[in-house]
């Protein structure tokens, strides 16, 4: 970086830390925001949650004159207008709910030059008289939020976004910056045409959200219980159950409030005042779980929701993404599980047919492509990124049920697979998967009769299974891409993959028959850890207390308790629990002014809780910050694997080794060393030796004398990375206790 780029980092990073409380730009905030201090018009492409906001305010309070902020919903201005304030910055919203007076005094600020964002609707804007008072407002640059909505190609087009084009020419000297989270080209493009954008930078972030942990859980029979039982392990979290229809809404919301959840439907056809009602509940955090159709959430700016159900599938992956990336805004880790089953497809197929017949080609190509997400059985973060283009670089993501090795496969999926694929071939490639299931479970229908199919070498091979499973497995083989299906009739092809299967060189994934019993499919849905370690050294009551002075401050104040501080500046104080009000600064989302406004509270709280339970204060990172194994219990990390885990604990108990476990419990390594790693901690196992090789022992135990255990990678490093990160997360958990 050359001098002027590494001093104008240093300008925007001191403005972040005095206002906002962070030390570290995000990916891409920093080109961004040269963008805007440089003049450059730009279009910046983050997925929900990559801190698109900070991109225009940072530079706004680093540049002199105004800033003006286009945002299509009154909600969502006035959260961030909301969010400035508390930090500290000066700004303001006009729109059509204020009266005259309000909006004479924000005419007053603009005027005085005291203002740095304004926040406006475009059709407001786009008034002469709007337009003709900013001209001598001095503005510098514009930002467009959502600017997606200019497109006709996007999701969510609004015809009054198409006016921003005189922006170009009513502000010559203003650059123009367009943010969105939406992941096509094509919309990309024609955001920078639409507004008339001079030579723009594009900034492309990733898609991928690495915080999401994303789960499928199959099967149409006893979906509530499976809804409930995971809702009643997130009990008093934030979480949105989204369902296809109205009237299933209802139902979802009547049960879970009959079960004691703080739960309430959202739908459009509910009355305006009990929508608002309930939107607003759930904002401020007297609901737990809203219960919605997808008209809940656009304008949804609340950055703790923790988890994202799907109580059927929707209709599109980009539907999906969007979603399900309502979960976890605030960077902690979060949980999306899609519950599907093989009907939805079809609810979906009915209603694309009955709509506007120019999109219905378009509409059931989205359909199968969410179909073989659903059906797909590799990394659902890979799925997606790969859905919208981008490559994904990681073998192993962490954090998907795929990954985590949660899914139940068959043991011997290429025999399996070339049954199938070679009862397609008997078929002449000429029938649909719902009669090549019943020919290989050697069905008597008439219909299989009279084509002579009974005598066909592959009719019957598969009779000892269900026809629902055999008709799972060709769904898998689809969304794995060894079988397509083509035509108007759907009728199954064999690609090249499906024949390097039938020679045996490809090994499909397929999945064991959904249980019959509800408890098991519940429990599966259920395993697996979180892969983020956010709550490591944090102390869980502190946190509780510092959430309910946040919904006593946040009540007082009329403003959401995430508009306070959010849930990982809660957490980041319930590790490090400042003493002072100069500690308190170093808490990740503590600025200067939430420290003048709010600091005494929380600072308070915080001694009074850890005398009490004699908790030590003033720790420099958390004092848990280490990578071995947090002190998780059951009810402290809601998705743990407690239940799945305890067949490893008796296998290790036994002296076997983990890739013997991994073998006998049919389960990945990595998953298996995370067992181990809640085996160690219980049964408080000091020598690891039993599962690292004695040498690579004493090299990790050398490097831990010397660099502490505070983090792996170094440890890593300095052995010339020829010891496993399993290894070092296993050596560090015996010594953690010695
Ligand atoms: P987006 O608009 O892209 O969905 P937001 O701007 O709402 O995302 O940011 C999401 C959350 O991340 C907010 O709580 C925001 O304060 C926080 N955030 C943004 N940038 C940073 C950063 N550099 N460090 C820490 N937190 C950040
Ligand atoms: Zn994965």
């Amino acid at each position: 970086m050359s001098a002027a780029a590494s001093s104008l980092a240093e300008t925007l990073l001191g403005a972040m830390q005095r206002y906002w409380g962070y030390d570290a730009f995000r990916p891409l905030q920093r080109e961004a925001m040269t963008c805007v201090m440089g003049r450059r018009d730009s279009v910046t492409v983050l997925p929900t949650g990559g801190g698109k906001s900070l991109c225009f305010q940072v530079p706004a309070v680093c540049r002199d004159g105004l800033a003006v902020v286009v945002s299509p919903l009154i909600s969502l201005m006035k959260d961030q207008v909301d969010a400035l304030v508390q930090c500290g910055v000066p700004a303001a919203a006009i729109n059509s709910t204020m009266s005259a007076e309000e909006r004479r005094i924000v005419a007053a600020q603009v005027r005085s030059g005291e203002l740095r964002l304004l926040y406006v609707a475009p059709e407001r804007l786009l008034m002469p008289r709007t337009l003709e008072f900013l001209g001598s407002a001095n503005v510098q640059f514009a930002a467009i939020d959502e600017a997606h909505c200019i497109s006709a190609w996007g999701h969510d087009f609004r015809p009054e976004y198409r006016g921003l084009r005189v922006l170009k020419e009513v502000f010559p000297q203003a650059s123009v910056h367009a943010f969105t989270a939406t992941a096509s080209n094509h919309v990309q493009r024609d955001i920078a045409e639409q507004l008339g954008l001079r030579d723009p930078v594009m900034l492309i972030g990733s898609f991928d959200r690495p915080n999401l942990t994303y789960r499928i859980v199959r099967g149409g029979s006893g979906r509530f219980e499976k809804l409930s039982r995971l809702i009643e392990q997130r009990r008093g979290e934030s979480g949105i159950v989204y369902c296809i229809s109205r009237k299933e809404v209802e139902k979802v919301a009547d049960g879970l409030v009959r079960l004691g959840h703080r739960a309430a439907p959202y739908h459009a056809g509910l009355g305006d005042d009990v929508r608002h009602r309930n939107q607003d509940g759930f904002l401020e955090e007297r609901l737990d779980v809203i219960v919605a159709t997808v008209a809940f959430g656009m304008g949804i700016d609340k950055s703790n929701v923790r988890f994202v159900i799907h109580n059927g599938m929707p209709k599109s992956l980009e539907h999906y993404v969007q979603e399900s990336g309502r979960a976890g805004r605030d960077g902690l880790e979060a949980e999306c599980v899609l519950l599907a089953s093989a009907g939805d497809a079809m609810v979906w197929k009915r209603m694309i047919e009955g709509g506007e017949p120019d999109s219905v080609a378009g509409a059931l190509r989205a359909l199968e492509g969410m179909s073989q997400f659903v059906d797909g059985a590799g990394c659902r973060h890979r799925a997606i990124v790969e859905y919208f283009g981008q490559e994904y670089p990681d073998d192993d993501c962490g954090a998907c049920d795929v990954c985590l090795g949660e899914l139940d496969l068959v043991a011997d999926p290429v025999v399996l697979g070339q049954k199938i694929v070679s009862c397609v071939a008997r078929l002449d490639q000429r029938y649909g998967a719902d009669y090549t299931a019943k020919v290989l479970v050697g069905s008597a229908e008439e219909r299989i009769l009279s084509s002579g199919h009974d005598r066909l070498s592959t009719y019957g091979l598969l009779s000892g299974e269900r026809q629902q499973d055999v008709r799972q497995w060709v769904d898998q083989l689809v969304g794995q891409g060894y079988l397509a299906r083509v035509g108007e009739y759907n009728t199954l092809e064999i690609t090249p993959a499906g024949r390097e299967l039938l020679r045996g060189e490809r090994t499909p994934q397929l999945l064991k028959p959904a249980p019959v019993t509800r408890s098991r499919s519940s429990r599966r849905a259920a395993a697996g850890g979180t892969s983020a370690d956010s709550w490591e050294g944090v102390d869980r009551d502190l946190f509780e207390q510092l959430r309910k002075l946040r919904l006593e401050l946040a009540s007082e104040r009329g403003v959401p308790p995430y508009v306070v501080f959010s849930d990982a500046t809660l957490r980041d104080m319930a590790r490090r629990r400042p003493s002072s009000l100069g500690a308190l600064l170093d808490v990740k989302g503590v600025g200067e002014k939430k420290r003048d406004d709010y600091g005494h509270a929380f600072v308070e709280a915080i001694v009074t809780h850890c005398t009490a339970a004699g908790v030590a204060m003033d720790q420099a990172n958390g004092d848990g910050a280490t990578s071995t194994p947090p002190a998780r219990t059951a009810d402290s990390e809601p998705f743990v694997p407690a239940l799945a885990s305890l067949p490893a604990f008796d296998l290790f108990k036994q002296g076997l080794g983990i890739d013997e476990v991994a073998q006998q419990l049919g389960r990945v390594r990595s998953t298996v060393v995370k067992y181990l790693g809640e085996y160690i901690q219980q049964e408080q196992a000091m020598d690891p030796s039993g599962w690292v090789d004695p040498a690579a022992v004493a090299r990790i135990e050398a490097a831990y004398e010397q660099l502490g255990g505070e983090r792996l990678k170094p440890i890593y490093e300095q052995l010339g990375g020829d010891v496993s990160y399993d290894d070092i997360r296993i050596v560090l958990s015996c010594l953690a206790n010695r």
